[in-house]
């Protein structure tokens, strides 16, 4: 039998090949001896329209990853964040040799907002929302309180897809957050690397004067734009791997917590015995005793929930 993969929150669909079909036809018909048009306007413009906001809302990079790096870079100072957490914040911050502010989340796993808003020389907050690897949402009220301390904040909105909680009207109040999403996860495009982020014109043109015009190649943004005009396909993914997962959480709950993402965190580390079994999922490297698995497609998941269930019974 063949491993099974999930470790790294993908899509387990990729993309179909009617859809593939129509970047090969805009490769037949682009002259790729020619640089994108600057700033890929039309790029920005498609995201926007799609999101309800304008294009000048929208800066977008090579993955997401990147805009964190081109956020952090930016800041010269202490930079908040709420463990555990998606790893690539520490990691650019030591890179840029920062100082990251780590708060650990609540019991619930909800952010400590007294303990944040004491930070108050943070030059930079960075909220995750579904959280990775926890899975669970920010309160709505608590980012607000965050907001209002006036320091820049990133909110990492990367399953916002899975969740449906909804914050970019946000952007209209405060002109202090970037929200950052991505085509990696519910658009099956990791492997095509392009994320995106929404904000206040000001501050979304603030940071583009800091890129590279051509900060995207024409076929990974032409792809992303294919993909928002069939949006119904990645519904229907998506609905799918939500039924998934509360099928997959109903039944390991003794070992899992809920989620909102298309994972879950499991509340003990069986990497080594899943994947002496086959299936790899994600050790974490800063949470003793916990682990975490991608929802995938069906047949997989029964795979995982069998080999689950017997640990839970030994
Ligand atoms: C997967 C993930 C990203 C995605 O990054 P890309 O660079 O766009 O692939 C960002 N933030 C979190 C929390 C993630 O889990």
């Amino acid at each position: 039998m063949n491993d099974i993969f999930l470790d790294k929150n993908e899509n387990p669909f990729d993309i179909p090949d009617s859809i593939k079909y129509q970047l090969l036809e805009y490769i037949k018909k682009t002259k790729l001896n020619r640089y994108p048009e600057k700033g890929l306007p039309m790029l920005l413009e498609k995201i926007g329209d799609f999101l309800g906001v304008t294009g000048e809302n929208i800066i977008a990079g090579n993955g997401s990853d990147e805009l964190l790096s081109l956020i952090i870079g930016d800041v010269r100072g202490n930079i908040v964040i709420n463990t555990p957490t998606f790893e690539m914040y520490s990691f650019y911050a030591k890179n840029f040799d920062y100082n990251t502010i780590n708060i650990p989340l609540n019991d619930d796993f909800s952010i400590n907002t007294d303990s944040i808003m004491s930070k108050k020389n943070a030059k930079l907050i960075i909220l995750c929302s579904p959280n990775n690897p926890t899975g669970n949402i920010i309160k709505r009220s608590d980012v607000e309180k965050i907001l209002d301390m006036n320091i820049p904040t990133v909110l990492d909105n990367a399953y916002f897809e899975f969740s449906g909680e909804e914050y970019i009207d946000l952007i209209d109040d405060y002109d202090n957050l970037i929200i950052l999403r991505t085509f990696s996860k519910a658009f099956s495009m990791a492997g095509l690397r392009v994320g995106y982020g929404i904000a206040n014109k000001n501050l979304a043109k603030k940071l583009k004067e800091k890129q590279s015009p051509f900060y995207l190649n024409l076929l990974s943004s032409k792809m992303a734009e294919i993909m928002i005009d069939n949006y119904s396909t990645v519904q229907e993914h998506l609905r799918y791997i939500i039924d998934e997962r509360e099928r997959v959480y109903r039944h390991i709950k003794e070992l899992a917590y809920p989620s909102r993402a298309n994972f879950l965190l499991l509340k003990r580390d069986i990497y080594d015995y899943m994947r002496k079994n086959g299936v790899y999922i994600r050790k974490l490297p800063f949470m003793d005793n916990s682990s975490r698995l991608t929802i995938g497609k069906r047949e997989e998941n029964d795979i995982a929930i069998k080999l689950i269930e017997d640990y839970i019974q030994s």
